[in-house]
C-alpha cells in the first residue's frame, strides 16, 4: 500500500509518500520513497522542495493560494512525466492517505478513519489548538474537494497517545469546574514520536508492551519528556498547549504565571503580544540571544558567549529535574531514551543531562556517546547500568503511515 502522511501547517504542507508493502511492522527501515515541502502557502511567493528517492530534488517558487492549490501542485508533480517515484504514477496509486493532527482533546484516544462527524469534531476542537488543529484540517478539507470520497483518509493525532495519563498527571489545581465546563487540563503532545520511540525500544529489547518502562526525552525545536510505564504514557511535559514544560528552541516552558501580569501592567505589549514573546522569542534563542539552534549556541558558547552557554545549562537543568520527577513517579525506569532533532545528535547535551546521576543509577558512557549521531540507534550507557540510557531516532511519519494501513484494514489492535 502507499500512503500519502501529510502534515499541514497553517501556511506550508509536509508530506512523504510510505511504501508499506514491505515489512513494516518489525522493521524502521526507511519505506519513504517521496518527500517534499511547501511553504508561504497563500503567498504570491511559495516555496517547494519535492524529491524522490533516488532523484535529485525539484525546487521553485510560484503563487499558491492556498492548502488546495499547494495538493494539486504535488499532484501534478508525482504526475510529471520526468519525476520517477517507485510504486507511483500518479495520485491513482496511492491507496491512502493520513492527516498528522495536532489536537484530538478528550474525543480522540486513537487514531481513526476521517468522515464528517470527525470533521466536526475537529471543528469543534479547534479552539484548543488555534494554532494547529485549523491549519490541519484545511488538509483535510483540500483532499476532500479533490479527491472526494475516493481515498479513505486516517487522522493520527499528537495528543492520542497521552491518554492514559491518570487524573492527578492532567489536572490544573484551578477551579475544578474550569476542567467541567471548559475542559481545561493537560493533554500532552509529541505523542507520534513518543510511541512510535517506546515501539521501537520494545522491539529492539524484545519485550512485551506491559514491560516498557521508560522516559522519553524528545528534544527537537519542541520538547517534551514522557514517562511510559507499563508500555503507556502515565505524563508529558506539555499541558493544555505545547508551552509548558522544557526549554525549547523559542518557547519558554515552565514560567511562573505572575511575570505574565507583571508583563502587562510594565506595558510591555498587549496579551497576545506578551504570549506571542513567550512562544516565539524566549526558550534558547532568547536566553542566548543568539539562535534557537542548538549548533549555534554551542558555538558561541564555545567562543565564550556567557548567555550562550546559560541558556545550555539551564536546558540541560530543567531536562534533569524532569528526569528525576518522572522516576520519582513511577519508582524508577529500565531505560531513559534520547530523541528527536537535538536528542538524536547532540552529544553536549545528552552529556550536560546524564553526568552526575550515578545516584540514580545512570551510569553513562562518554565514549559511546561521542559516537552516536546521525539516525544511529544504539545505547549509551555503561554496561550494568542499573537505568540504561538510548538513543533511538523517531519517525513519526512511519507511525502515522502505519496507523493509516492499520486504520484502514480496518484492524482494532494498537501497536
Ligand atoms: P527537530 O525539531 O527534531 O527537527 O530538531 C531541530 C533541532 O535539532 C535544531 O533546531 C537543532 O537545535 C537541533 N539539531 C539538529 N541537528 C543537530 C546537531 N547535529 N547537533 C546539535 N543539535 C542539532
Amino acid at each position: 500500500m502507499n500512503v500519502f502522511v501529510l502534515n499541514c501547517g497553517s501556511s506550508s504542507v509536509k508530506f512523504q509518500i510510505i511504501n508499506t508493502d514491505l515489512d513494516l511492522f518489525e522493521t524502521d527501515a526507511d519505506h519513504m520513497v517521496a518527500k517534499g515541502l511547501i511553504e508561504k502557502v497563500g503567498s504570491k511567493e511559495a516555496i517547494f522542495t519535492f524529491e524522490s528517492v533516488g532523484q535529485p530534488p525539484v525546487k521553485g517558487v510560484e503563487p499558491i493560494a492556498d492548502h488546495r492549490e499547494a495538493i494539486l501542485k504535488i499532484k501534478k508533480w508525482m504526475e510529471t512525466k520526468g519525476t520517477k517515484i517507485e510504486g507511483i504514477n500518479s495520485f491513482d496509486d496511492i491507496h491512502a492517505i493520513g492527516h498528522r493532527v495536532v489536537h484530538g482533546a478528550e474525543k480522540f484516544a486513537k487514531s481513526v478513519l476521517i468522515g464528517d462527524e470527525v470533521i466536526k469534531q475537529l471543528e469543534e476542537c479547534s479552539d484548543l489548538a488555534p494554532l494547529h488543529n485549523p491549519a490541519n484540517l484545511k488538509g483535510i478539507h483540500a483532499i476532500t474537494e479533490i479527491f472526494g470520497d475516493k481515498i479513505p483518509q486516517v487522522g493520527v493525532f499528537d495528543t492520542a497517545f497521552h491518554s492514559t495519563m491518570p487524573e492527578e498527571a492532567y489536572m490544573y489545581a484551578i477551579p475544578y469546574d474550569f476542567y467541567q465546563k471548559y475542559r481545561i487540563r493537560a493533554y500532552g503532545f509529541h505523542g507520534t514520536s513518543h510511541r512510535y520511540v517506546a515501539y521501537r525500544y520494545r522491539k529492539i529489547n524484545k519485550l512485551p508492551k506491559e514491560k516498557v518502562n521508560v522516559v522519553i526525552l524528545h528534544l527537537g525545536n519542541g520538547c517534551s519528556i514522557t514517562s511510559v510505564k507499563n508500555g503507556e504514557s502515565v505524563f508529558n511535559s506539555m499541558g493544555m498547549t505545547p508551552i509548558e514544560g522544557l526549554i525549547m528552541g523559542t518557547r519558554c516552558g515552565d514560567i511562573d504565571t505572575g511575570i505574565v501580569e507583571y508583563l502587562l501592567k510594565k506595558e510591555i505589549g498587549t496579551f497576545p503580544e506578551i504570549m506571542s514573546i513567550l512562544q516565539k522569542k524566549s526558550g534558547m534563542l532568547g536566553v542566548s540571544g543568539v539562535s534557537n539552534d542548538m549548533r549555534d549556541i554551542e558555538k558561541a558558547a564555545d567562543e565564550g558567549n556567557h548567555r550562550a552557554l546559560l541558556a545550555l545549562k539551564m536546558f540541560a537543568y530543567r531536562a534533569k529535574r524532569y528526569i528525576g520527577s518522572s522516576l520519582a513517579e513511577m519508582n524508577g525506569a529500565d531505560a531513559i531514551i534520547f530523541t528527536a532533532g537535538i536528542g538524536e545528535n547532540d552529544t553536549i547535551i545528552r552529556k550536560m543531562i546524564c553526568e552526575n546521576m550515578e545516584a540514580l543509577g545512570i551510569e553513562f558512557d562518554e565514549k559511546l556517546n561521542d559516537q552516536c549521531f546521525k539516525g544511529k540507534c544504539m545505547k549509551i550507557s555503561k554496561e550494568g547500568s542499573r537505568i540504561a540510557v538510548w538513543v533511538i531516532p523517531t519517525n513519526e511519519e512511519l507511525l502515522l503511515a502505519r496507523d493509516t494501513v492499520r486504520i484502514v484494514k480496518g484492524a482494532t489492535k494498537e501497536l
